[in-house]
């Protein structure tokens, strides 16, 4: 089924809210206007009636309208009054007298019927072929104390002309009202969604190599600006995560490319030059170092991918940092001595955290291996373990070479490595902070480092501290 548009919905909704209020205010007026005709005809009727009492003479059977001939008012109330009128005597039924309009049409009750009448309702419509009447029937007295009916009458003809006009107008009106709802709410919704129709065709442009255009922003700061600013973000967060993606793809060509050059450069040196063993043997030795290098950065690589493609799983057990510390220093304690460095690890007691010991392990071995690269002979390196405020340090401090103000926002970022020939060691990936990095995120903790060229550098982590019931 073809799927029914945002626009149509909108109108139709729009449409049939407009038509049940115009339909329901209309009835609501028809029956008000209908109400108060009638009550006013009412009343009039009331007023007219009582009125003609007074100006009615019954003697016998001769019933006569005494009033002032000379007063137009009152010649005009009286005769407007008794223009449909007719009197009956209670007891016989006796027609005593009837206005020239009922005597026109020859309407007259029976004997039973003026019994009826008398024991009927007060007001009540009369309907005949030529007449429609409202009626109010009163029981008077005449002078010789004779109970009498004494109907008046009102046409209901104006009252019924004004009511089906009203009525045909609302029968026109309705419709007409709610085609123009509908021309209306079309109008009204196309104007509303035109943003959203502008917004998804510059969606729609959109694309991976144009991920730099963003949605237009109208500065209304209504639903739809919030809607493409929140879009706008996502692309800003793709637009980055895309330059990463690329950056990290061209980064690992360039650190491909140069161990191999030197592999291919060796192989084809061997095959011109080399004569004897003992020529291709150095060869190959020197080529062993460059493929242990490869290996290393593929296996960095790889543990980075993983770990950001959210595959790896870390443990959450109880790891007595302090002692952890201890062993990763006298591991490497025989490596900085033999390049003539000091390694020296303390701690402030037992300093536990929760944590994957195996990762742990290998940010300090990162931290320090770094700290053992890039310090010269007779240097010194400090691995501090404490904790304070719930939280757990480790500090490793080195009187190394340091690094630079401009290399320090940088050196967390994948393959960053400061001007290698700062350091005789040139086995570095530039990957290994940015995978201390990760660890410590991982723990819910933060990395930060202070250094300064030629005085050294410090590499702290925070961690937050095992709970107390947990150890
Ligand atoms: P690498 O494999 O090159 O050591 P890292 O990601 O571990 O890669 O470090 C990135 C860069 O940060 C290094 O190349 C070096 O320039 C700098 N760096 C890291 N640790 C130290 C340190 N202790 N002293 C001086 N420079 C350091």
């Amino acid at each position: 089924m073809k799927p029914v548009k945002l626009r149509t919905k909108l109108t139709l909704i729009y449409a049939l809210i407009f038509g049940l209020l115009l339909t329901g205010t209309g009835a609501w007026f028809y029956n008000l206007f209908a109400y108060q005709i009638d009550k006013d005809l009412e009343e009039e009727l009331s007023e007219r009636a009582i009125a003609l009492r007074n100006y009615l003479y019954i003697n016998g059977d001769r019933v006569e309208l005494i009033y002032n001939t000379n007063d137009p008012d009152e010649a005009y109330f009286v005769n407007l009054a008794a223009r449909y009128y007719q009197i009956y005597d209670a007891e016989s039924g006796k027609l005593l007298a009837r206005s020239r309009e009922i005597e026109a049409i020859g309407f007259q009750y029976s004997a039973d019927e003026v019994k009826e009448v008398i024991q009927g309702p007060r007001l009540a419509a009369l309907k005949t072929d030529q007449l429609s009447l409202l009626v109010r029937n009163d029981l008077i007295e005449t002078i010789d104390r004779r109970k009498c009916l004494l109907q008046v009458g009102v046409s209901l003809e104006p009252r019924n002309n004004a009511v089906s006009r009203l009525l045909q107008v609302g029968i026109w009106l309705i419709p007409v009202g709610l085609i123009l709802a509908i021309s209306l709410g079309w109008w009204a919704a196309g104007r509303a969604l035109h943003p959203m129709l502008v917004l998804s065709s510059a969606a729609r442009e959109i694309t991976v190599s144009r991920l730099d255009k963003r949605l237009p922003i109208r500065g209304t700061g209504d639903e739809l600006d919030q809607l493409a600013s929140a879009f706008n973000e996502v692309l800003d967060r793709l637009d980055k995560a895309m330059q990463q993606m690329k950056e990290f793809t061209s980064n690992i060509s360039h650190e491909l490319r140069t161990p191999l050059t030197v592999l291919r450069g060796e192989a084809e040196v061997a095959l011109s030059k080399a004569s004897t063993e003992k020529d291709y043997r150095r060869v190959l030795e020197s080529q062993l170092e460059e493929f242990e290098k490869l290996s290393r950065m593929i296996d960095q690589m790889l543990i980075l991918a993983r770990a950001e493609a959210g595959q790896i799983k870390l443990m959450r057990e109880v790891v007595c940092l302090s002692d952890l510390g201890k062993i990763v220093a006298e591991q490497l304690e025989p490596v900085a001595a033999n390049k003539g460095l000091s390694l020296v690890s303390s701690s402030n007691g037992k300093v536990d955290v929760i944590g994957d010991r195996g990762w742990l392990e290998r940010m300090l071995l990162n931290l320090l291996d770094n700290a053992i690269k890039f310090t010269p002979a007779g240097g010194h390196i400090n691995v501090t373990i404490a904790s304070s405020n719930n939280q757990a340090f480790v500090e490793v401090r080195d009187d190394g070479i340091g690094i630079s103000s401009e290399a320090l926002p940088h050196i967390f970022e994948r393959f960053y490595r400061e001007d290698p020939s700062r350091s005789s060691e040139l086995e570095g990936t530039g990957l290994g902070l940015s995978l201390v990095q990760w660890i410590v995120q991982q723990h819910h903790g933060r990395v930060s480092v202070a250094s300064k060229p030629g005085q050294g550098s410090v590499f702290r982590v925070e961690l937050p501290l095992a709970p107390d019931d947990v150890c």
